[in-house]
């Protein structure tokens, strides 16, 4: 017979370790008002407690916080990982002139940076070769440190389009022309192969081009690229297989189409009208704004550091956006906080907190959109985006009050990913190859 002390000692051995965090003020993601001097308990990587009168258990890891606001890990809806920033080495081309494993590496530096700054979600939609998923699945595995990982795979959209990888490029440049896995597909039974093929090797979410954007050289970023009947069949097949559709969307007619055709998100919504933001709330379609691709583009053009045709793009659609936005908030439309990261440089994500305040929304409506809303749009708000009890510890936490000054949301001193810390007092962590065999 066994001991009964023994196998209190061994139950006492098996339940995991139980951390406190002390937060200063916590902001849990929901809108609600802040607490002050809250306690977080986490156990095995979720919330177990939260709350002002929560006791501390005896044992506990104690995290101080004290002078710190706590907030939700921040989720960021639209960036791309695996590829060459724009404006480093030869970005306009590197998916044909750099091996898809360089750039897989690249990406998975990009996902350090990205959780270093306290997001510790991204959407990522769109990938050559499919990098996003190799990301995610190496990021699961514990091989290396980075957010969690909604990813697209591929994105696709018409011949010539937003979505073509091979724009720019001579006709026998590949040796043949592009299909779907360098992001064409065109009619509807195309479009439907297209959606098939991304789940098959991972998508989690199919991004699709909807209209002509900025960093392509030969379309004009408002048309419309796909039907709405080609649409149509792209998110009935997505729903077939449980999967939501992200259309690149920056010109009207092409945003309502997509909407009609029953899209999850607008992803830039640059030009929007009246009836486009009543269509969207109607509907309960998602913005991702992108203010901070916007805002880079802009600056780049403006220095010189785009080609002509792309230069003149970025100078007409990024006013657009601001009144866009504006027009979106105030309508009532839900929005979800993306930056386009890849356009800007990996891990200053936190940028687009202000510059959605400054273009209308309260500070708390925009941690809001980078964390609870954006859990939602991305089907994880079970698991992810407010400190609640039973999700996943996910935590940032940053010094001073954000409500008073958002740009406190650049500067992230501590990060926990599911109970894991990444970052502490401004650190990074040291970390074991623990996630290894
Ligand atoms: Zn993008």
């Amino acid at each position: 017979m066994i001991a009964p002390a023994f196998l209190a000692l061994v139950a006492l051995q098996q339940a995991p370790q139980v951390t406190a965090i002390r937060a200063g003020t916590l902001i849990d993601g929901t809108g609600g008002a802040p607490v002050k001097n809250a306690i977080i308990l986490v156990q095995g990587g979720r919330i177990t407690a939260v709350g002002a009168s929560v006791p501390v258990p005896n044992g506990a890891t104690v995290i101080d916080l004290s002078g710190a606001t706590v907030l939700p890990g921040f989720i960021d809806a639209h960036v791309h990982l695996a590829g060459r920033t724009i404006g480093d080495g030869d970005w306009q081309h590197s998916i044909l002139t750099e091996m898809p494993s360089q750039l897989a590496l690249l990406g998975a530096a990009h996902a350090q940076q990205t959780l270093e700054a306290g997001f510790t979600t991204v959407r990522v939609l769109g990938t050559a070769h499919f990098g996003d998923i190799a990301l995610r699945n190496a990021i699961n595995a514990g091989w290396i440190p980075g957010p969690r990982i909604v990813g697209a795979g591929i994105s696709f959209g018409i011949r010539g389009g937003h979505c073509d990888e091979t724009n720019g490029l001579r006709p026998d440049a590949l040796g043949h022309e592009a299909g779907v896995e360098y992001g064409v597909a065109d009619g509807v039974e195309e479009v439907r192969n297209a959606v098939r093929y991304g789940v098959k090797y991972g998508a989690d979410v199919i991004k699709i081009c909807a209209t002509g954007g900025v960093l392509s050289l030969t379309d004009s970023v408002g048309v419309q690229q796909y039907t709405e009947e080609e649409m149509r069949a792209i998110v009935e097949a997505a729903a077939q297989l449980d999967r939501r559709v992200a259309a690149h969307a920056h010109g009207t007619a092409g945003i309502k189409a997509a909407v009609r055709a029953g899209v999850a998100s607008i992803e830039h919504g640059s030009i929007l009208d009246a009836e486009a933001v009543a269509l969207m709330k109607q509907r309960g379609t998602w913005l991702v704004p992108t203010l901070l691709a916007g805002f880079t583009v802009e600056s780049l053009a403006t220095a010189g550091r785009l080609p002509p045709p792309i230069a003149a793009k970025a100078l007409a659609i990024a006013p657009r956006q601001h009144t866009s936005f504006k027009l979106a908030v105030d309508g009532g439309v839900r929005i979800a906080l993306g930056t386009d990261a890849g356009v800007m440089r990996h891990g200053t994500n936190g940028r687009e907190f202000g510059l959605m305040v400054k273009y209308g929304m309260t500070p708390m409506q925009a941690i809001v959109a980078g964390t609870s809303s954006g859990a939602t749009l991305l089907g994880l708000e079970r698991e992810i985006g407010t400190i609640a009890v039973g999700k996943q510890a996910d935590l940032v936490a940053v010094r001073g009050d954000p409500l008073q000054g958002i740009a406190q949301l650049e500067h992230v001193d501590f990060v926990m990913k599911g109970g894991t810390v990444f970052k502490r007092d401004g650190q990074v962590v040291g970390r074991s190859a623990a996630g290894l065999p």
